[in-house]
């Protein structure tokens, strides 16, 4: 199975992979991940991703296209099926995985577009923190660790809030992708794949909501 988890920043798309990936063994491609293991490492492509995702702004699709098609080209992938968690982002980027799709000989399955009112981003995204060894998100408030200053996932006692969830870059961010993702929207209604599910309902409801969709 071949999935698309699309939604604004802090729309929940990273939290509901992580249950995804574990129900549906597919492989979990986040592009904003890579990117930041890009950066921590100070490879060339972490060197130059910096320059945008530093300002909340999109790296450019040339960069963003290649990476993804090099990454599903590969056996793990072929062989379990992905989900995509925050690509595509344009509709340039739409429309190369589509191709990418064709020459691959596979298909995309379904698009999941989480739906979240603005300012209940601004609030999720003020208050969301990564554990600093594997890179799990939590919520101080809406989604801490289980056992406190505790990652659930590897135990680790380090977190951080994120660069571009600083208060005055997550506007800007919201804000560009708003205007990005309508055209994508747009392009899956009309292909048939786009299921939209309401992200302001809790962890769980929205799960159990995407779980009926992919069955
Ligand atoms: P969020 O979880 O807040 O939605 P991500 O972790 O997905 O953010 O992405 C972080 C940053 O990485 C983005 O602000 C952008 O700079 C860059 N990025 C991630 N995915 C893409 C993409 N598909 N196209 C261009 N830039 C991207
Ligand atoms: P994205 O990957 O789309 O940017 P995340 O999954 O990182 O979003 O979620 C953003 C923040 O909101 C995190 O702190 C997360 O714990 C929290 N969060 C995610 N889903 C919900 C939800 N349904 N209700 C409340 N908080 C949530
Ligand atoms: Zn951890």
């Amino acid at each position: 199975m071949n999935i698309l988890l699309m939604g604004l920043p802090g729309a929940g798309k990273g939290t509901q992979s992580e249950q995804i990936a574990n129900d549906y063994l597919v492989v979990h491609i986040a592009t904003g991940d890579i990117f930041r293991q890009a950066i921590k490492e100070e490879t060339p492509l972490g060197l130059e991703a910096k320059r945008y995702t530093d300002h909340g702004n999109l790296v450019p699709d040339e960069i963003t296209n290649g990476l993804v098609r090099e990454r599903l080209s590969q056996e793990d992938v072929k062989a379990n099926g992905f989900m995509l968690d925050g690509y595509p982002r344009t509709i340039q980027q739409a429309k190369a995985l589509s191709e990418n799709m064709d020459s691959l000989g596979s298909k995309i399955d379904a698009v999941i577009y989480i739906d979240v009112d603005p300012e209940v981003l601004k609030a999720r995204l003020s208050g969301r923190i990564s554990c600093g060894n594997c890179g799990a998100t939590y919520h101080k408030l809406y989604n801490p660790p289980k056992v406190e200053d505790t990652c659930d996932a590897c135990g680790a006692h380090e977190f951080y809030q994120r660069e571009d969830d600083k208060p005055e870059k997550v506007a800007h961010r919201i804000n560009l992708q708003m205007e990005s993702i309508q055209p994508i929207l747009e392009y899956y209604e009309e292909l048939g794949l786009l299921h939209r599910v309401n992200g302001d309902d809790s962890i769980d409801q929205v799960y159990n909501n995407i779980r009926k969709i992919l069955g």
